[in-house]
């Protein structure tokens, strides 16, 4: 069974002309195939490059975020959590909150990937990294809880295609698939689908195992957006077609900071190296 031609789908990547812009949201470089606009591959949010704030006080924010993000890509995990836990107290802002939710579930998906496995004896170092990634992803799913309800009870959200694919992101991260389809219900008619909608249909189909992942995952790669190389990536790792995944993640991982490319990647690894040793 070909799912697809995977030398071809690496060389269309890598024949994409990027535009590198900063996403308004969480203030990660964004590969973008348009000059205006991209799904960011840090956060999953559709962004346009991040505006400069009207207010020289606005700055605290964006400042602190864009240092965490130069910590995180210096490989610097302390420096990044030290400021986390400055920044992303008393939030109230959905925005804002959901992006501390990726900072979080970014920092505790390195924090558990760092245990020591040549470490015998009890383990001290091991067993407080494995606490520690635990302690981060209750964080992570605490701010996203918090946006999903804040943008729920906000009475524009109907206007706003953006913040309710940011619900519907929260619902994906959190594994809430049945909220999640709600959420993908109120974004447009599937008659005339935004970009967004389409983007959002494609994410619910492969998370959900559904029969139309790959129809979806085509249609839309026409668009060069990275990230549905990335959800072909998924789609291939869960049809268990590995060698071609590992192949599409790793050029994914070499071309932007992709958590969740690095995040499917590595498991993909320790999947063969476990299936190697039998
Ligand atoms: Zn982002």
């Amino acid at each position: 069974m070909v799912l697809f031609e995977i030398n071809k789908q690496l060389n269309a990547l890598k024949a994409i002309p990027f535009k590198t812009l900063t996403c308004g949201y969480c203030e990660s470089p964004v590969l973008s195939p348009t000059k205006d606009s991209a799904f960011c591959q840090f956060c999953g949010a559709y962004t346009e490059d991040a505006e400069p704030p009207e207010k020289p006080e606005d700055n605290t924010f964006h400042n602190g975020l864009a240092e965490i993000q130069s910590s995180i890509r210096a490989g610097a995990l302390g420096d990044a959590k030290a400021l986390s836990s400055t920044l992303f107290t008393k939030l109230t802002d959905p925005e804002k909150l959901f992006c501390g939710g990726n900072i979080y579930l970014f920092l505790s998906d390195q924090t558990y990937s760092s245990k020591d496995y040549a470490i015998t004896g009890f383990m001290e170092k091991n067993s407080a990294n494995v606490y520690e990634s635990l302690d981060l992803t209750s964080k992570s799913k605490e701010f996203f809880y918090k946006t999903l309800w804040l943008i729920d009870a906000s009475k524009q959200r109907e206007a706003n295609e953006r913040a309710l694919f940011i619900a519907f992101l929260c619902c994906i991260y959190l594994k809430q698939h049945k909220k999640a389809k709600r959420h993908l219900d109120q974004l447009g008619s599937q008659e005339k689908p935004t970009l967004i909608r389409r983007y959002a249909d494609m994410i619910y189909s492969v998370e959900t195992g559904d029969r139309n992942a790959k129809v979806l995952i085509e249609s839309l790669l026409g668009q060069k957006e990275v990230n549905t190389f990335f959800y072909m990536g998924k789609y291939l790792a869960k049809s268990k077609k590995l060698t071609e995944a590992e192949a599409l993640l790793a050029a994914i991982t070499s071309i932007c900071k992709h958590p969740q490319a690095e995040e499917l990647l590595k498991k993909i690894r320790d999947t063969e190296q476990a299936l190697s040793l039998q």
